[in-house]
């Protein structure tokens, strides 16, 4: 493939390319611009989205130290303020010496930049650390989708790969890296994935893996997925005569996030001190 300057992956893009190769490539590779709606009807599906996002900055305020009643103050929404009580009580249960919301983290795997923001991360003095991330989809994914999904191995790939720089002074170890996923539509139920050497070795070998098919695939040999259904929430489906028709939000599995929203220049990126 013809990789942009400065092109680096995440796994909003990974994830992309496991749907549909031929995504991948219109979206990150030749930009392609189509402007087809993506779900019906459009409203709801932005004001989700917006919801989504005001909900993702009242948490990291929370953990800036802004009070939970100030934070509360800034919407009437009855949705939001409904995942917010909820969050509220779920965040009770959260014990950490070390807080880190919004966590720009960055690593490389192979020959190839990584990039991701992960929504929460804690420490504690033992050197453990947990890897959260709050969803807000209208339904509640599957463990066997949310263990198959590229953040759940990206994530807790690249925190192993930046061990170093929470603990200084611990020896590494992939048994101290834990994903814990939220629900605002199920809050007392989290799903939480454990790492261990295994798991550590094996995503290295994916990645690399996934990345060279990704780097030795020409341009115009992105093949267009086989499952149709992807189509109706996919910008490109009147491009790749996939039908006009989008599909509803109630079946949309999972609204974009920030990091899908904004188009990071890695020469921009800077550390995190600590
Ligand atoms: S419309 Fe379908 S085939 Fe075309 S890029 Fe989107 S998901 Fe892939």
């Amino acid at each position: 493939m013809n990789q942009p300057e400065n092109f680096y992956y995440s796994q909003n893009k990974l994830q992309d390319y496991i749907d549909c190769p031929r995504r991948f490539e219109l979206k990150y590779l030749l930009k392609q611009d189509w402007p087809a709606i993506r779900s019906e009807p459009i409203r709801e599906i932005e004001h989700h989205q917006r919801l989504g996002n005001q909900f993702h900055l009242f948490i990291q305020q929370y953990f800036n130290g802004l009070s939970p009643e100030i934070i509360s103050k800034q919407t009437t929404d009855p949705v939001l303020l409904n995942w917010w009580r909820s969050f509220e009580l779920f965040s009770k249960t959260i014990h950490f010496d070390n807080v880190y919301p919004e966590f720009q983290i960055s690593a490389q795997i192979g020959n190839s930049r990584f990039y991701g923001v992960i929504d929460l991360i804690t420490t504690d003095q033992d050197g453990n650390i947990t890897i959260y991330d709050w969803k807000t989809n209208k339904k509640k994914p599957s463990r066997n989708t949310l263990n198959q999904k590229i953040q759940t191995k990206l994530y807790r790939l690249m925190t192993a790969l930046n061990y170093a720089r929470f603990f200084k002074e611990i020896n590494f170890s992939p048994n101290k890296i834990r994903m814990e996923y939220w629900f605002v539509n199920d809050p007392t139920s989290t799903m939480v994935f454990p790492y261990d050497e295994t798991l550590f070795l094996s995503d290295q070998s994916f990645f690399n893996q996934l990345i060279e098919t990704i780097q030795n695939t020409g341009e115009n040999f992105f093949v267009k997925t086989e499952d149709q259904n992807r189509c109706k929430f996919c910008n490109y489906r009147s491009l790749c005569a996939r039908g006009i028709q989008a599909g509803e939000i109630s079946s949309f599995d999972e609204l974009p996030e920030n990091e899908d929203l904004l188009d990071f220049d890695l020469n921009e990126l800077t550390e995190l001190e600590f």
